[in-house]
């Protein structure tokens, strides 16, 4: 360990005050995680708060604030506590797509997440776009590997969309039994954006494996779990990431859940 003094506007030594009051943390803690996310941030990283395992499972409860996310990256997908609809990172702001979209600038324990730094690694223009898939096919040849994550960004006009948005539900319900309850909406000629994770088969206890895209439309009044689209014309960049770092909840529900089980079938037909 060092000792580091240094000079700070005295409106930013106030914050860091503040903010380490509010989350019990110490200011050497503090400085140490700025320091090493500012100097070490790394566009290839991507951050994740729990496993699809646990929220297969049925752990809904939030472990790590809003604010940590963002301080991750400022483009991903996730969901609320108790499954209060679906998350999309966009741009560095939080949306809550639970049938209707609204803003989060409060701060907030999420259950689960996954975010990135977006950046632009390859760009492909779609067209004739009939269904999902074929954006999916579009981005295939863009994936340099079957074992690597990338991150996906989708934007246009879409004649349509069709999505869902997960209804909060009981505590102990498991995915399976929320994903019967989805709300399901269908968009016309809608302007906006698919925030989009593809991840390995082998990473399933951890993540969604394959593709998985949520949608927001530009005005930031719709959005939900894409299920399928069609469109004339897209725009696609695809960033690979190659550093998976994942934040096990410390408490709660987590520690006691029994998550030995493969949920692959049970992703497959949830998400
Ligand atoms: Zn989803």
């Amino acid at each position: 360990m060092a000792n580091l003094a240094v000079t700070v506007p005295s409106s930013l030594e106030a914050a860091a005050r503040d903010f380490s009051k509010q989350h019990k943390t110490s200011l050497d803690d503090l400085v140490s995680a700025a320091l090493n996310e500012y100097l070490h941030a790394s566009p290839r990283r991507l951050y994740q708060i729990s496993t699809s395992t646990a929220l297969v499972e049925g752990v809904y409860s939030g472990s790590v604030s809003s604010s940590v996310l963002l301080g991750h990256g400022d483009f991903g997908l996730g969901t609320f506590e108790g499954l209060d609809g679906e998350m999309i990172i966009l741009d560095g702001e939080i949306y809550q797509a639970a049938g209707i979209v609204r803003r989060r600038s409060d701060d907030f324990l999420v259950p689960f997440a996954s975010i990135t730094h977006f950046h632009e690694d390859a760009v492909v223009q779609i067209e004739k776009v009939a269904s999902l898939k074929d954006i999916e096919l579009a981005c295939d040849p863009h994936r340099v590997s079957e074992n690597l994550f990338y991150a996906l960004r989708v934007d246009g006009v879409f004649d349509t969309l069709h999505a869902r948005a997960v209804h909060p539900v009981a505590k102990g319900s498991r995915l399976l039994d929320a994903a019967k309850a989805q709300q399901e909406f269908h968009f016309d000629n809608v302007e906006g954006t698919l925030v989009g994770l593809w991840s390995p088969r082998y990473s399933s206890s951890f993540s969604v494996p394959g593709y998985h895209f949520h949608f927001i439309s530009k005005d930031r009044t719709k959005g939900g779990h894409a299920l399928d689209c069609s469109a004339r014309q897209l725009r696609a960049s695809v960033q690979i990431v190659s550093e998976y770092d994942v934040q096990l909840p410390v408490a709660g529900s987590f520690l006691t859940t029994d998550l030995d089980r493969d949920p692959a079938s049970d992703l497959a037909k949830a998400e």
